[in-house]
C-alpha cells in the first residue's frame, strides 16, 4: 500500500523517474497511459500517484478527475509532472493535483515532494487550498 504509481507514456522518462525515486525506498509501478493507470489504481490504490499530462487515450487531467470523482479513491495524493508550462496554472490544485512539477525536474525536488505527500497520506483534497503540501516538510 506504500507504493508509488508512475503514469508516463515515455518509457525513457519513466525509467529516469524510477531511478530518481529509488531514494524514497517506495516500491514503484509504472503504466504508460491513463486507462492502465486507472485500472491499476482501482485494483490496488497507490500511496502516491505521479502522472504525466500528455498521454495517449486518457491523459493526466482525465485520470485525475476520474480518481477525484471515485468514492474510494478520491483521497489519493497526486503529483503532476509535465513538460508543458501552460499546464502549470493556479487551477492545478482546483483540478485535483496536490503538486505540479515541470520537466525536467531535479531529482531532489521530486523525491522531497513525493516523500512529503507519502508522509501526509490520503487526504480530503481541498480544491481551494493554494498548496496541499506543508512547505516546512521540504526544502525546495
Ligand atoms: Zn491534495
Amino acid at each position: 500500500m506504500n507504493d508509488l504509481l508512475i503514469a508516463e507514456d515515455d518509457e525513457d522518462i519513466a525509467a529516469v523517474l524510477a531511478l530518481m525515486l529509488q531514494k524514497t525506498a517506495m516500491p514503484i509501478s509504472w503504466v504508460a497511459d491513463g486507462v492502465a493507470a486507472l485500472e491499476t489504481i482501482v485494483a490496488s490504490p497507490p500511496a502516491v500517484l505521479l502522472t504525466d499530462i500528455g498521454m495517449p487515450g486518457m491523459g493526466g487531467w482525465e485520470l485525475i478527475w476520474a480518481v477525484r470523482g471515485h468514492e474510494h479513491l478520491a483521497e489519493i495524493p497526486i503529483v503532476v509532472l509535465t513538460g508543458y508550462p501552460w499546464n502549470v496554472h493556479t487551477g492545478a490544485v482546483e483540478h485535483g493535483a496536490c503538486a505540479v512539477l515541470l520537466k525536467p525536474c531535479p531529482g531532489r525536488e521530486l523525491t522531497d515532494i513525493v516523500e512529503s505527500l507519502a508522509a501526509r497520506g490520503s487526504h480530503a483534497h481541498c480544491p481551494t487550498s493554494t498548496i496541499c503540501l506543508d512547505p516546512s516538510n521540504f526544502s525546495v
